[in-house]
Formats: C-alpha cells, structure tokens, sequence
C-alpha cells in the first residue's frame, strides 16, 4: 500500500505545535508506518515536494518568504491543515500588528538591548502584519488550540489518512 507523503511547516510560530505533534508518543509508531514524512524540520529535505497528500502548517504568515512558501505548499499538496492558533488567527504572532514594523525592532532590537542593531536585509524582512494561513489560500483543515493538543492532531491525521475529513475546529476551542 503507498504511504502517504506529509508534510510540516513552521512560519512564524514557537514550534510548540510541532512538539504537541512529537508529543504522540508512541502512538506515532502506527501513523508513522501509514505516512512517508517528506518535508518539515522533523526531516532533512531541503525543497518542498510536488506531490504531497497532507500538509501542515504551524505560525502565522509574517515575511515575503511565508507567502511564497504558502503558495507553493497549496499548490503541491492535496489537503492544506493549518495547525494551531497561530496559523488558524495569527494569535501570538499577531500581537506585533498594531506597531509599525520600524518602531517594532528599534524597540526590540535597539532600545531594550544592550548595543543591539536592527538586523541586515540578509534576514527576512517582517511584513507589517502577521496574518493567518487563510488570509493567503485556501485551507481545508483547521485545527485550533495553543497548541492543539496532540491527542487531536493524531486524531486528524488519522481521519485524513482514511480519506475522511475531521472536524477539528468545531470540537477545539481557541488558546
Ligand atoms: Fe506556538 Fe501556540 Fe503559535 Fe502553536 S499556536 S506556534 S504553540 S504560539
């Protein structure tokens, strides 16, 4: 039977919805026999693939290169999840929106370090808002919690792997 190819994502989020997803345990020992893990930080693949049948994304959409990256993941894969508050609403990562971006690393970078500068267009550059995943494309799946508890995403995972879709967002609360 072909495993199904999965894929992981962390924008601008803590990676906290990636440890609530390690935090399966043991229970990952079935899932992972079903899926072929091909992309995320959980795997050393350097280029999203064309042909993914899940992908989640964890973190809201905050730089140039989270859009494009949202963009291409929408584009190869067959069922988009956003996984967690921050890729469901922005939450944490959102909380920077009302300061202009400027004022935002002068304070935090400059004036609340100590010899602190503002870091080099080498970096990313910060859009001025952080955004959820949706504001982008299309998302089939979102799973809210601050993380989502892992006993959910399993249950989600599983659901998708058998082809039916889960009905995370209606039994999860937000935070
Ligand atoms: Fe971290 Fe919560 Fe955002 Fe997940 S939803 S990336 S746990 S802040």
């Amino acid at each position: 039977m072909r495993k199904a190819k999965v894929a992981t994502t962390w924008l601008d989020g803590c990676s906290g919805c990636h440890m609530s997803l390690l935090d399966l345990d043991a229970a990952l020992i079935p899932v992972a026999r079903k899926i072929e893990m091909v992309y995320g930080p959980l795997v050393d693949a350097q280029e999203f693939p064309d042909d993914v049948d899940v992908a989640f994304i964890e973190g809201a959409v905050s730089t140039h290169e989270d859009v494009e990256m949202v963009n291409r993941i929408r584009q190869s894969s067959k069922v988009l999840v956003s996984l967690g508050d921050c890729a469901v609403t922005g939450n944490v990562a959102a909380m920077r929106n009302t300061v202009p971006v400027k004022k935002l690393l002068q304070t935090v970078y400059v004036d609340l370090a100590d010899r602190g500068c503002i870091p080099g267009a080498q970096l990313p550059q910060l859009s001025p808002l952080a955004r959820p995943v949706q504001d982008f494309v299309k998302v089939d799946i979102s799973v809210p919690g601050c993380p989502p508890p892992s006993k959910v995403i399993g249950e989600v995972l599983e659901k998708l792997l058998e082809g039916r879709k889960p009905e995370a967002a209606n039994k999860l609360k937000f935070g």
